[in-house]
């Protein structure tokens, strides 16, 4: 049997015509930059996350990029963020001249953790650190109600990366410490939060694409601003910004998708659901060979009864992701049986070569460590349980023989 990590053809072939028709449509249009698809897709995403501002951009980076070019983020500044992500929620704070600073991650949850990170904001007397970027890594929030305390307390603008989490949900305490939790989506929390459209992503157009959601409709106008190369009006330039535009096309594409999105979501879930089922029938977990991805804010959820069974949406598993023994040498094993695995990431932020000698002494043994020891499975909505059975079985035969 065949499985491979990620297949976008399924999905394709159930959309194929209506996304015909919509990149018909946009080409019949003659509209190419912006125009009604982009600022339709802007609104929708805005209120599927409970918003008020949605501003499409070209990717995932760049709505990274533009969100901290719009809180003046430059040289000799800081952002206090996880050593544990894709390249680019570093790239972007390199970009702007600016400096990372790291504090480890939580190991249950592969997300910053929140402790590390009040040490650092309080070693911080000269207040060089500008904004906080968490990321909501593999599809589940970090610790948010934790991460704006430290922001209020710090007073700093929090830049969700959002890229892997559209329409993931995270507690936040109310006011009296807990007794009213609100469950907000994933990028309504902070200043801004920032969606990647890649492909691969649970939400991905048919090419690069991305999006920045704010409450504050002033930052909102200042990102359309810096989006148009800084110019406003047009041909006058308060500012350097850069093309950082979404194309219409792929807003027509996504338009279409986002009406499936929950449905996906809760197919990844079913999936997940079955994996660690099936994982549990192998003692592979009690015999120590590995560790299932937690999802750590379902206790809470079911305490307070706000579970609605399958349609409960806090992760939307854009990657199953495990901790296990002999890690490389698994991922060869599975891939000589026709399954796909990956890992995300095989190494830490801080462990990136282009750092140069800026970082040699750093160490953040969580995040080096999951970066040696975790394992992504194939997830997506359409994989079947005879597939998932599968790779379960030939994991077990790994470890058995
Ligand atoms: C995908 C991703 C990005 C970048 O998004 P692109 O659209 O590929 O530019 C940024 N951060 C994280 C955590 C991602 O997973």
């Amino acid at each position: 049997m065949k499985v491979p990590l990620l297949d976008l053809k399924q999905q394709l072939t159930s959309l194929r015509e209506d996304i015909l028709q919509a990149v018909t449509r946009v080409i019949d249009s003659t509209t190419y930059i912006l125009g009604p698809e982009v600022a339709s897709l802007e609104q929708e995403v805005a209120d599927y996350c409970g918003v008020e501002n949605g501003v499409g951009v070209s990717s995932g980076t760049d709505a990274l990029l533009v969100s901290l070019m719009a809180l003046g983020v430059g040289p000799g500044d800081q952002v206090l963020t996880t050593p544990y992500s894709f390249f680019a929620t570093m790239g972007v704070v390199l970009r702007l001249g600016a400096t990372p600073v790291f504090v480890d991650i939580d190991p249950v949850s592969f997300n910053i953790d929140p402790i590390a990170m009040e040490e650092a904001l309080s070693r911080d007397h000269e207040k060089k650190i500008k904004a906080i970027l968490p990321v909501h890594l593999y599809g589940q929030c970090a610790d948010m109600a934790a991460i704006m305390k430290l922001a209020k307390q710090y007073d700093l603008p929090v830049i969700e990366d959002a890229a892997q989490a559209i329409g993931a949900e995270c507690p936040m305490n109310g006011e009296r410490g807990g007794s009213n939790v609100q469950w907000k989506k994933a990028g309504s929390m902070g200043l801004a939060g920032c969606f990647s459209f890649f492909p691969s992503k649970n939400l991905g157009g048919i090419g690069d694409g991305g999006m920045v959601v704010t409450h504050d409709s002033a930052y909102a106008e200042k990102i359309r601003i810096l989006l148009n190369h800084g110019a406003s009006p047009k041909y006058y330039h308060g500012q350097v910004g850069g093309n950082f535009r979404l194309d219409p096309i792929q807003a027509a594409v996504l338009r279409i998708k986002l009406a499936h999105l929950d449905q996906w979501h809760r197919a990844r879930r079913e999936n997940a659901g079955r994996y660690n089922r099936l994982f549990a029938e192998t003692d592979l977990v009690q015999d120590d060979f590995l560790v299932l991805p937690q999802a750590v804010y379902l206790t809470k959820k079911q305490a307070e009864g706000t579970m609605n069974g399958a349609g409960d949406n806090f992760h939307i598993y854009n990657q199953y992701v495990l901790r296990v023994t002999r890690r490389d040498a698994l991922m060869d094993w599975l891939r000589s049986q026709d399954i796909g695995c990956e890992v995300y990431y095989p190494l830490a932020l801080h462990q990136q070569k282009c750092l140069g000698a800026n970082f040699p002494l750093l160490s953040f043994p969580q995040a080096e460590k999951a970066a040696a020891e975790t394992l992504a499975l194939p997830i997506y909505p359409e994989l079947t349980a005879d597939m998932q059975t599968y790779v379960v079985e030939k994991i077990a035969e790994f470890y058995r023989k």
